[in-house]
């Protein structure tokens, strides 16, 4: 270890090396970036990793699809019964949860409310334990009246109203996070009493939806935070961090856990600050990845917050406990042929970026259309192509129903069938960031009706 340390001090001495480096167990950045990423092909080479942690239940959302569409008549029916709507199976959260226990045991999860604050999944999640994540007054009441207790919840919005903060002291909601000095003595002035988290900023340049523009603090300005924290005599319990979502290289949580480390001994060493307590390892997992980022993320914790040392660790998932459990099935309203190709056309559907699927603009998601009926059959898992394929002959362009040339859900598609109106399609994992943001513009309703399947646990 003092071979290390004496190393990276000659280092620094030679060199323009930053203070952050001090704290890696790397003599350089370029080793750890090495090591990084030998590591991480290591991980992506594991056919372990690749495994989704279990099966969907994809009989049962077929039988509910089928039952719905089923009952609908649209030669008939009121206006609007032909609606999108969502399958959404209970028992996928319930499994969702038992793999985060089993991936990442120590770390407790605060679901974030915005993903998805629909009140029967809020009720589920608060009875497996699971805590919350909440970004303003709504969503910290949502949880309170689910009779869930405000330690439970952690108010994690860097940059708060005034009177929400005043309503979350009142609340006796004490956990928060920041990032600026002026958050401070918002703080200071409404809720002294607040269990803060310091928010850094992490490197998210492979995510998809990056969170460190916006918020976090860099390392070299830590110091200021600090200082005013010591000063202000506040309560600074802990670090939190976002990776971003949608992340492909998670190296970047293995460098943000190092920069938490960096920030806990700084407040011991340098400021004589109480020893931080909480580790807030933030969101950004997913179902598909969650081996990965599980992986990377144990083994940074094992390394600077290993079992024992006196932290607490918890996360802030959101997409990771709902994407998987929802599957959106709408109508083809409408249709036009393209360049008089009877293999071509443009397919008008009844839900769109202003609706269930405002996820392809606000969340950088590209939902997969698949046929659900066609031809007085249904479909389900049947074949479909986001590229040309002799199975797939059928090329559609899909749109919402508003008169907005910007609601367009994929500009080019491959299906097997010659959709026509009257068509079913589904749309599997849209439950993250889909009816939490949908709009009525343009006159259409989209608070689509959901189908719950697997409501009681089965045997
Ligand atoms: C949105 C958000 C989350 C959840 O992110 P996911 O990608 O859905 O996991 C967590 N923490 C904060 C502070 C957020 O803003």
């Amino acid at each position: 270890m003092s071979n290390v340390k004496v190393e990276i001090h000659q280092t620094l001495q030679n060199s323009t090396t930053t203070l952050v480096e001090m704290t890696n167990s790397f003599a350089t950045t370029t080793e750890e970036d090495k090591f990084l990423a030998q590591y991480m092909a290591q991980l992506k080479a594991d056919p372990k990793i690749a495994e989704l942690p279990h099966d969907q239940a994809h009989p049962q959302i077929s039988k509910a699809l089928q039952e719905r569409v089923r009952s609908v008549n649209e030669d008939t029916c009121d206006p609007g019964e032909e609606n999108s709507f969502f399958v959404c199976d209970l028992n996928e959260i319930r499994n969702l949860h038992k793999n985060w226990q089993k991936e990442l045991p120590r770390i407790q999860p605060y679901y974030a409310v915005k993903c998805n604050p629909n009140p029967l999944i809020l009720r589920l999640l608060a009875d497996m334990g699971v805590n919350f994540d909440c970004a303003s007054k709504l969503e910290i009441e949502t949880i309170l009246k689910l009779g869930v207790s405000p330690e439970r919840i952690i108010y994690a919005n860097p940059c708060k109203v005034s009177s929400f903060i005043r309503f979350a002291a009142k609340q006796e909601v004490k956990k928060s996070t920041f990032d600026n000095v002026e958050e401070l003595y918002k703080i200071k002035k409404f809720h002294p009493e607040s269990e803060l988290f310091l928010r850094i900023a992490t490197d998210d340049s492979t995510a998809q939806c990056r969170l460190s523009t916006k918020y976090g603090c860099d390392l070299e300005n830590v110091d200021e935070l600090l200082a005013k924290v010591k000063e202000l005599d506040l309560n600074l319990v802990g670090v939190s961090f976002h990776v971003g979502s949608g992340a492909s290289d998670f190296s970047s949580l293995y460098k943000a856990v190092k920069d938490a480390k960096f920030v806990f001994n700084k407040v011991v060493d340098e400021y004589q600050l109480p020893k931080l307590k909480i580790l807030d390892v933030g969101g950004g997992f997913q179902f598909e990845t969650f081996a990965e980022s599980s992986a990377v993320l144990r083994m940074a914790l094992d390394e600077f917050f290993p079992e024992g040392c006196g932290v607490d660790l918890i996360a802030e998932p959101g997409r990771y406990f709902v994407a998987t459990a929802f599957t959106l099935a709408a109508h083809v309203i409408a249709k036009r042929t393209v360049n008089n190709n009877k293999e071509e056309c443009m397919l008008y559907i009844n839900d769109g970026v202003y609706g269930n699927m405002n996820c392809i603009l606000f969340d950088h998601q590209e939902p997969n259309p698949r046929v659900l009926y066609h031809d007085n059959k249904f479909h389900y898992e049947d074949f479909h192509s986001s590229s040309p394929k002799p199975e797939c002959p059928y090329k559609v362009s899909m749109w919402g129903p508003t008169c907005d040339g910007l609601d367009c859900i994929t500009k080019e598609y491959y299906l097997k069938y010659d959709l026509v109106v009257g068509d079913w399609l589904y749309f599997p994992n849209l439950g993250a960031y889909t009816s939490s943001a949908a709009t009525p513009f343009n006159g259409f309703d989209q608070t689509a009706d959901i189908i719950y399947i697997n409501k009681e646990e089965p045997l």
